[in-house]
């Protein structure tokens, strides 16, 4: 088994991609611990998220949306090449201890992740958010819920959407299944964009009694 990215052998197989790889993925610099954009100031969290809180907590990211991750999420997305969704999905747990250290996150009580609407589900077959939480899930110890939210609406593709579009697309389309009153919650995804869809989701969790709630993705697009 080689490294998916630089095509070395790989001393442990089924980590996908090898500890240089990992060394050399593209780095943050300074980020708002709430929203996981880039911010000056000397805080922990920045000036938009003291103005309008998000529902989140903390938000971790593995890197922005560049490459090599942005391939290999489009990889995944739209080339069916599940296979390497545990490679990314160890990314991301890799980023979330280094999170811990620094910002002392606790583990979270229970795992969900972001829903597919059905007709895409059927139509992917598979939901990418889905298959990376569940490994996270496990590597955790904690349960995994990925049918904890119900999406209710179609909408049509994001990207194709204004961002006005998209605000107005997002309201009242998650529900929450399940009393979850004083859980705290891990809620994954691959890309987080505006953030809007996860917040409406955040805000049904928090609705259902959610205590705590982080989000945990691969990328976060730098707005
Ligand atoms: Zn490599
Ligand atoms: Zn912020």
């Amino acid at each position: 088994m080689r490294c998916i990215l630089c095509n070395m052998p790989l001393f442990l197989s089924h980590h996908g991609i090898c500890s240089q790889c990992v060394k050399n993925l593209p780095k943050f610099n300074r980020v708002c611990y709430q929203c996981g954009l880039p911010h000056s100031l000397t805080t922990k969290i920045c000036y938009r998220c003291r103005d309008r809180k998000p529902y989140w907590d903390e938000l971790i990211a593995v890197t922005e949306y560049v490459n090599p991750l942005k391939k290999l999420i489009h990889h995944v997305k739209f080339y069916n090449k599940i296979e390497l969704t545990l490679a990314l999905a160890r990314l991301m747990i890799l980023a979330w201890y280094q999170k811990r250290q620094m910002m002392g996150l606790e583990k979270p009580d229970l795992i969900t992740c972001v829903p597919l609407h059905h007709i895409r589900y059927w139509s992917r077959g598979y939901n990418q958010a889905e298959l990376l939480a569940k490994p996270i899930a496990k590597w955790l110890n904690r349960d995994f819920y990925p049918y904890l939210l119900h999406r209710k609406q179609y909408t049509p593709d994001q990207k194709n959407l204004s961002l006005k579009e998209r605000m107005q697309n997002v309201e009242t389309l998650f529900t929450c299944r399940q009393n979850i009153a004083h859980k705290s919650v891990m809620l994954i995804d691959d890309i987080v964009t505006t953030g809007n869809t996860i917040n409406a989701i955040c805000q049904q969790l928090k609705i259902c009694g959610a205590s705590n709630i982080q989000v945990m993705c691969l990328c976060r697009t730098l707005l």
